[in-house]
């Protein structure tokens, strides 16, 4: 596809919709337990069983986390919004129908930008509008791989709540999908709003996918992408649909309407059964329940509360802390780390600092443990400590990374009694870590590394200059790396001379 107008070259319109589970304790319309792996068919009850006569009674803390979401995607939230039956029949769906909303939602008219510099894999800005964003209640679970010849129903996820975020077709590639998707999620995480969890289906993504001739404005046909379970995942999807559309099209064949699953194995797209895509839902306002009132009060109250959102935080850390904008990108990227951040450039009044080590091997400790900045056992406050130990040269760098490395080990490693970390200072104490640049001591290393080899002072004395940082490395291996280096390149050169 190149981007020429009008000379039979096609543009991919790409639209999506996102569930995006509520971070509440209690369903929806019932007071079960929302959590994931418990027992299947334990969080029930009469309500979201769909057994007759139970009445079902909101959840006021979900509706506060969709406005929320709403607010931070600048939407504009209604006071009047409508709860629909969404009728369809399916196993795990035993009230015969799904309580959502349809012609008046909860929020409308939402616009959420994404900036190149705030995740990877964007070359410029893209500016994404969302048409809607509602609230409905989880189907249960079928689980068609566990038993032979039968499939299994858990109705513990009935009833959970759940924001559908549904976007403008204005994405033109995968790439942007991708992209953007990312900055929606850590705006999610930012929001406290849901936990994201791709894997537990705490967030999910289906697309719409449609081609265009370059320049023209109607849409063509679109196809409807499931199934995908990370971005990565939508992007392929995306990519592999967008290539079978120009190939039908280049056949001179027609894009048929349909709803395809994502294979992730295969790395293909298959048509989902005609059966389970002939839709008439019927939507109806629900008699059960009086329309959702959100007051002005609690809107501006909600808002008043919304935290920093990442791409304002990325814009303070620039600027306040003097971080390139690659380094405010990965400290931004999840709320606890920032968080981390921001402690420990505030502790040591080292920001740069701080972010070389955060950026560094601390984030590789977090990665390698698997661990949140939250559950890391180092704190804020020990490594503001390790790196004013560095400043005032009390140890050097590589000491400290040992030293991070020891703090570590005390907390996690085998036998580790209590996550109590010691602090740096007592293990530098302890284990006699401290830089050692006392003239007497550095001369006895020093003289025991050349005397140890007397063919390379020789050849360093007739000229061969690379040979110094050889001898460094022996004597700084003989002081286990606490030796003063520029104290040890003095003595070295007073010792040998200039090559
Ligand atoms: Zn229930």
């Amino acid at each position: 596809m190149t981007d020429e107008g009008g000379d039979g070259s096609y543009e991919p319109v790409i639209g999506l919709e996102i569930h995006v589970q509520l971070r509440t304790k209690e369903k929806l319309f019932c007071p079960d337990h929302t959590g994931f792996g418990d027992a299947p068919n334990t969080n029930v009850c009469p309500v979201c069983l769909g057994l007759p006569g139970a009445l079902p009674i909101l959840n006021r803390d979900a509706v506060e986390l969709a406005v929320r979401a709403s607010l931070a995607f600048d939407c504009t939230v209604h006071q009047h919004s409508v709860w629909a039956r969404k009728n369809y029949f399916y196993p795990d769906l035993p009230k015969g129908y799904q309580i959502s909303q349809f012609e008046e939602p909860l929020a409308t008219g939402g616009t959420f930008r994404v900036e190149a510099d705030d995740v990877s894999g964007l070359d410029e800005s893209v500016d994404i509008r969302i048409r809607r964003i509602h609230m409905e209640e989880d189907a249960g679970k079928s689980i068609h791989d566990r038993f032979e010849s039968a499939t299994a129903v858990d109705l513990n996820r009935t009833g959970t709540p759940l924001i559908e975020m549904v976007t403008e077709p204005d994405f033109r590639s995968p790439g942007q999908v991708r992209a953007w998707l990312t900055a929606v999620k850590q705006v999610l995480e930012y929001l406290e709003v849901s936990d994201c969890n791709m894997e537990e289906g705490s967030l999910r993504v289906d697309a719409n996918v449609s081609l265009r001739p370059v320049g023209s404005e109607p849409l063509g046909t679109k196809t409807e992408l499931k199934n995908m379970n990370s971005f990565s995942g939508v992007e392929r999807a995306l990519t592999v649909e967008i290539a079978r559309q120009q190939d039908v099209i280049a056949t001179g064949g027609q894009v048929a309407h349909q709803t395809l699953l994502w294979d992730e194995r295969r790395g293909d797209v298959r048509p989902m059964r005609s059966k389970e895509e002939s839709h008439d839902y019927r939507y109806f306002p629900d008699p059960d329940l009086p329309p959702l009132k959100v007051s002005e009060d609690l809107i501006e109250a909600v808002r008043a509360r919304l935290p920093e959102l990442p791409s304002a935080r990325r814009a303070r850390f620039r600027e306040e802390y003097g971080l390139p904008s690659y380094d405010a990108g990965v400290l931004t990227a999840r709320r606890p780390l920032a968080d981390y951040y921001e402690d420990t450039a505030r502790t040591s009044g080292e920001p740069k600092e701080a972010s070389n080590w955060i950026m560094g091997p601390v984030l590789a400790a977090m990665n390698a443990r698997n661990l949140e900045a939250d559950d890391f056992p180092v704190r804020p406050a020990h490594l503001a400590e390790l790196i004013d130990l560095v400043e005032k040269g009390t140890i050097n760098r590589n000491v400290a990374k040992d030293v991070l490395g020891r703090m570590l080990e005390a907390a996690t490693g085998e036998g580790a009694e209590s996550p109590a970390v010691k602090t740096p200072a007592d293990i530098v104490r302890e284990e006699g870590l401290a830089t050692v640049s006392d003239a007497g001591q550095l001369e006895a290393w020093i003289d025991d590394a050349l005397s140890a080899h007397p063919e390379e002072v020789a050849r360093f004395r007739e000229g061969e200059a690379r040979l110094k940082g050889f001898f460094m490395g022996e004597v700084m291996k003989r002081s286990r790396g606490k030796a003063d280096p520029g104290e040890v390149a003095r003595l070295l050169t007073e010792r040998l001379g200039k090559a």
